[in-house]
C-alpha cells in the first residue's frame, strides 16, 4: 500500500543544515498497525508528514496504492491527502469556535457532501466514540481524552485507508491516553492501516510491528527480526 523510495529531507536552519530524512525506505501493507520510535529530533514527525501529503521531501519517491505521490499535481496530491489519508496530531488542531459535531463534520462540508447525508455520519461516529453527549460542546468544554476522539473523528469521518497519529497521547494521562489507543487499535482491526509515533514504549510496543528511527534513518524494523526465515 506504501512504499517510501529513498526519502531525504533536509532544513536549512540560519547557517545550519538539518537532515531530518536520510534515504529513508519503508514498505508497509494495507492493514498494518506500526508505531515509531525514537529520539526527539530522529525525524519522526517528518516522516509522518511525508506520509500524510503535508509536505514534500528533496528528493526520493512515495508510491500510495501503486500511485507515484510527487508525480501528480498539487492538486491531485491534495485530492489524494483527503480522501486517503487521516492525520491526529498531538494538540488537536480542533477549531476552537466550532461544536464537537461540527469539528467533525467540517471534512464532510469541505468536500461537498449533502447536508441531510452528513448529519447520519456524524451521529454514527458521535455514538461510537461515546461522544454523543458532547456533540454541542465547544472544544474548551471537553477533556484532553474527549477532544482527542473529536480529532479521531474527523479524521476518519471520510473512510480513509491510512490513519497517522503524531504523539496522539502526548498531552494525555494514562488512562485518557489508553482509551486513544484503544480506539485507535479498533479502527485498525476495521482495516485502516495505523501508524502512531510515541515516545511512550509502553504505547510503541503495542504495535504489531515497531520501527525505530535514529538521525533520519530507520535504524530497527521489527518485521525484519520475526519474519519468516529465508
Ligand atoms: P521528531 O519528530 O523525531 O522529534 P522531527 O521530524 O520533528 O523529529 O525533526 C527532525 C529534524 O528536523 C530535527 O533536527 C528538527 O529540528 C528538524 N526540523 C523539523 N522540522 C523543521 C522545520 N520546519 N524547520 C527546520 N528544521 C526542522
Ligand atoms: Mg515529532
Amino acid at each position: 500500500m506504501i512504499r517510501l523510495d529513498n526519502l531525504c529531507k533536509q532544513y536549512r536552519l540560519g547557517g545550519e543544515t538539518v537532515t531530518a530524512l536520510d534515504h529513508f525506505c519503508l514498505d508497509v501493507a494495507a492493514g498494518e498497525y506500526l508505531s515509531v520510535m525514537g529520539p526527539s529530533g530522529s525525524g519522526k514527525s517528518t516522516l509522518l508528514n511525508m506520509l500524510g501529503l503535508l509536505d514534500q521531501p528533496d528528493s526520493g519517491e512515495y508510491w500510495l496504492n501503486d500511485e507515484a505521490m510527487y508525480q501528480l499535481t498539487e492538486e491531485r496530491r491534495a485530492g489524494c491527502r483527503n480522501s486517503q489519508v487521516g492525520f491526529v496530531f498531538q494538540a488537536y488542531h480542533l477549531i476552537d469556535r466550532m461544536t464537537a459535531r461540527e469539528n467533525i463534520e467540517l471534512p464532510l462540508v469541505l468536500n461537498g457532501t449533502a447536508p441531510a447525508e452528513r448529519r447520519p455520519q456524524v451521529d454514527t461516529l458521535l455514538q461510537r466514540l461515546g461522544l454523543d453527549k458532547h456533540a454541542e460542546h465547544l472544544p474548551h468544554q471537553l477533556s484532553g481524552g474527549q477532544r482527542q476522539r473529536v480529532a479521531i473523528a474527523r479524521a476518519v469521518i471520510r473512510k480513509p485507508a491510512l490513519l497517522l497519529a503524531d504523539e496522539p497521547t502526548g498531552n494525555l494521562d494514562t488512562h485518557a491516553g489508553g482509551e486513544v489507543i484503544a480506539l485507535l487499535e479498533e479502527l485498525n482491526e476495521e482495516g485502516i492501516t495505523l501508524l502512531v509515533v510515541t515516545h511512550d514504549p509502553a504505547i510503541g510496543e503495542r504495535a504489531k510491528r515497531r520501527l525505530w528511527m535514529r538521525d533520519g534513518q530507520l535504524v530497527s524494523d521489527s518485521l525484519e527480526h520475526s519474519g519468516a526465515p529465508a
